[in-house]
């Protein structure tokens, strides 16, 4: 079956046929573009040891070419009135799909069950009004992968890939720059999907690390500590951690003095390894 799902033309007929709508509320917007499709599976680098996981297949354009280059694809989409137009577009041995809301889904217990010996990636064109959950789910939950590769909002791409002090760094920046080494692979225009969004997109990669980038002695301390120094950008990082953390503020100073890091620093012009080090000499003091 070799029909290319990409073409708007068989798209379109498809769709109509089955009387199917798109949904705002669930971001669909379709890839209608082989280059960029393609672009995506390259940058995935599939082989057949390859496991994926795909979040949100929708019409299937990208779940075809994956399920050419992997050995197994599980997909996860939410909408359950697309199993009739899947059962004409995407008739692939080596796929399965579930129908379920990705943010409900094991994946742990899916991951050991249904891709056992494969190097596993989780390749995805995200709807947009979750890209964050889902990305903070992945990490969180710690999955066994060894690579991310997603199409998000370029704006949510240029952020998760920022630098310490420019205006796009934030906390979910530090929370992803922990576990992975970051890439933009493409921006792309909005001209590549049906319906076109307002906004740009660019695919992101991520390369999951082995172990984390630093070694920290306490992490959800780190963590606690970085969503404070960023939870109010216009105090230092004295008063904003004093502050947000109910931790005196002779206890911060201290820490910071012994970290030589100035307490009068902004939270957002510090990196990973200065975060490390804040939090492990206000845990020492706290012990
Ligand atoms: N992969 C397709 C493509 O590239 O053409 C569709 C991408 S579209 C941007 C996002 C897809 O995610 C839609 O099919 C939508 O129904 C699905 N989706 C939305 N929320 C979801 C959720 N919570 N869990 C799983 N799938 C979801």
């Amino acid at each position: 079956d070799d029909k290319k799902l990409y073409s708007p033309r068989v798209m379109k007929y498809i769709l109509d046929k089955y009387g199917f709508k798109f949904s705002k509320s669930l971001g669909q917007n379709f890839l209608i573009d082989g280059n960029i499709i393609n672009k995506i599976a390259e940058t995935a680098e599939l082989d057949e040891n390859s496991g994926v996981l795909e979040i949100g297949p929708g019409f299937g354009t990208l779940t075809q070419i994956l399920c050419g280059k992997a050995k197994k694809v599980v997909a996860v989409e939410v909408d359950k009135s697309l199993i009739e137009v899947h059962k004409e577009t995407l008739n692939f041995d080596n796929l399965k799909i579930i129908y379920d809301d990705f943010m409900k889904v094991d994946v742990n217990k899916l991951i050991e069950e249904e891709f056992k010996g494969l190097d596993v990636k989780i390749v995805a064109n995200l709807p947009y009004y979750i890209t964050t959950p889902i990305i903070m789910k992945i990490l969180e939950e710690g999955y066994k992968v060894s690579k991310i590769v997603v199409m998000v909002q370029k704006e949510v791409a240029q952020r998760l890939n920022s630098k310490p002090g420019s205006k796009e760094y934030g906390a979910i920046t530090l929370a992803v720059q922990y576990r992975a080494d970051t890439n933009i692979a493409i921006i792309v225009p909005n001209t590549v999907f049906m319906p076109r969004p307002k906004v740009d997109s660019a695919v992101i990669e991520f390369n999951i690390l082995n172990a984390p980038k630093i070694k920290v002695n306490d992490e959800k301390l780190m963590f606690d500590i970085i969503k404070a120094s960023f939870g109010q950008r216009r105090k230092t990082l004295l008063n904003g951690l004093s502050n947000n953390l109910k931790i005196p503020k002779e206890t911060v100073k201290t820490a910071l003095e012994n970290s030589n890091i100035d307490p009068g620093i902004r939270g957002e012009n510090l990196g990973l390894e200065e975060f490390g080090k804040i939090s492990d000499e206000i845990s020492k003091i706290l012990d």
